[in-house]
């Protein structure tokens, strides 16, 4: 059996594998390069071949860079299938359809720059039109039910506790007269963060690919970050000033909501207003909602309890244009959470632009924030930056929150690892991908000296028997 790396070899994003047999091809995730100047070459520069002949494909959930590219294999040959859990395939309509629209919209702009510097015009990387095709390919499985996706190859989803739908995935193969168990971990989630139920380890593999995004380190405490958070949010409230916090709408903007309704039951915050200012992020939460069955154990008690989930009394939703807009009229103290992530577009942008300089103002940024973006920018709180083309200067006071991550640090990996290891089990062969070559370097050190495994680390396009 040969497994090939199409992504996320040596980097965190464009996961995309091809597992071969002598019955069967099935490619598991196909999702996008991001976040890097080369990314976009990456993405035109499709790994397979056009004759490619697949019998399923199998998407562990509904992050871009899971899912991103799924609309470029709409015209490989055959009648394949793309398995996600019913929660997946939901969150990746949502996602997958504004990629599409961003992408037409981004490739416009750039069309007309290049039209008028007299250079060609580009194509967008895939359409509305291609996106809905991919959607219409989706088929749901549950967790935990084991299914024949191809001749000879079974799977079973597991929940990897790290977006709502999530999986990691044992994968049953035949090949040659013998079965191989490959186990995939797709991205793991973190124990005991709010809304989801903890990753659920493997237990037995001859293969395992171990996504190692933060395997150079474990996280602070999510109690200190929860601290921080409601020290912000009474100081403005106190003070009766707004907090801006850059959120990604799918996972983060639920945590966050999870926890200011928590601050609410307890009567930490009272009256504050806090404004869910992205159309997706409001999506999103009706879909979190909507499968409250695959949440964890106190959010399951909480939708019970009065409908009280991702709901209270301050929270407002703020759905069109013309809503967001009024936001910057607002007087008094409010709680903003608007997209992008890392501030690189989206309502936040505006938001910032109308705030930055008012010294009262909070910045509270609560994930990563790649190279090149406005919200790298601001967490080095520099006197001023350039929004629209605009100097806005840097008064606002800018928090940087760490204990809120959606992966696992380096200890929740090794444990992960561990449950596939020991006496009357196979030895697995380890791969560690979706990961920089620094955080795999360590997470493999940590695996040789606490679990005695060898594990390999691939680069982008190579081929392995296994
Ligand atoms: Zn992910």
């Amino acid at each position: 059996m040969r497994i090939t790396f199409w992504g996320a070899a040596g980097e965190v994003t464009g996961s995309c594998y091809l597992v071969e047999t002598d019955k069967a091809r099935v490619m598991v995730d196909c999702g996008i390069h991001q976040g890097y100047p080369e990314a976009e070459a990456r993405n035109r520069r499709v790994p397979w071949k056009r004759d490619l002949r697949l019998d399923a494909v199998v998407l562990t959930h509904a992050h871009l860079d899971h899912s991103g590219r799924l609309p470029l294999i709409n015209r490989l040959p055959g009648e394949w299938r793309t398995f996600a859990t019913p929660a997946t395939a939901a969150l990746t309509d949502i996602l997958l359809e504004d990629s599409a629209r961003l992408q037409e919209q981004d490739t416009m702009l750039a069309n007309r720059r290049r039209a008028r510097a007299g250079k060609p015009l580009l194509t967008p990387l895939y359409t509305p039109r291609d996106a809905a095709e991919s959607l219409s390919r989706l088929k749901s499985v549950a967790y935990q039910t084991p299914t024949q996706i191809a001749p000879g190859i079974t799977i079973r989803f597991v929940d990897a506790g790290h977006i709502l739908g999530s999986t990691s995935v044992e994968m049953i193969a035949e090949d040659a007269g013998r079965t191989r168990t490959i186990a995939f971990s797709a991205d793991i989630g973190v124990p005991g963060s709010p809304l989801l139920a903890d990753p659920t380890p493997l237990d037995r593999a001859d293969v395992v690919m171990l996504e190692s995004t933060y395997g150079d380190r474990d996280h602070r405490p999510m109690e200190q970050t929860l601290d921080e958070l409601t020290a912000i949010l009474r100081e403005a409230e106190r003070d009766g000033e707004k907090v801006l916090i850059p959120a990604f709408a799918v996972g983060r903007t639920q945590n966050l909501i999870y926890h200011m309704a928590q601050l609410h039951r307890e009567g930490r915050i009272n009256n504050l207003p806090v404004y869910i200012d992205s159309p997706m992020a409001i999506a999103a939460t009706r879909l979190y909602l909507d499968h409250v069955d695959i949440l964890d154990a106190d959010a399951r008690r909480l939708a019970e309890y009065k409908s009280s989930l991702l709901r209270f009394p301050t929270l407002r939703y703020s759905q069109s244009a013309d809503d967001s807009r009024r936001l910057n009229d607002l007087r008094g103290a409010a709680v903003i959470i608007a997209g992008s992530g890392m501030c690189n577009g989206g309502r936040i942008v505006h938001h910032l632009r109308h705030n930055l300089w008012k010294p009262g103002v909070h910045v509270v940024f609560t994930g990563f924030q790649g190279q090149g973006t406005l919200g790298r920018e601001l967490v080095q709180r520099p006197s001023s930056v350039r929004i629209f083309g605009e100097t806005v200067a840097v008064k606002a006071r800018i928090h940087t929150l760490g204990g809120l991550s959606a992966h696992g640090g380096q200890s929740t990996l090794v444990d992960w690892a561990s449950h596939l290891v020991g006496p009357g089990k196979p030895t697995p062969r380890f791969f560690l991908t979706h990961g920089e070559d620094g955080p795999r370097a360590a997470l493999a050190g940590v695996l040789r000296n606490r679990l005695k495994i060898e594990a390999e680390r691939p680069v982008l396009g190579q081929t392995v028997d296994v």
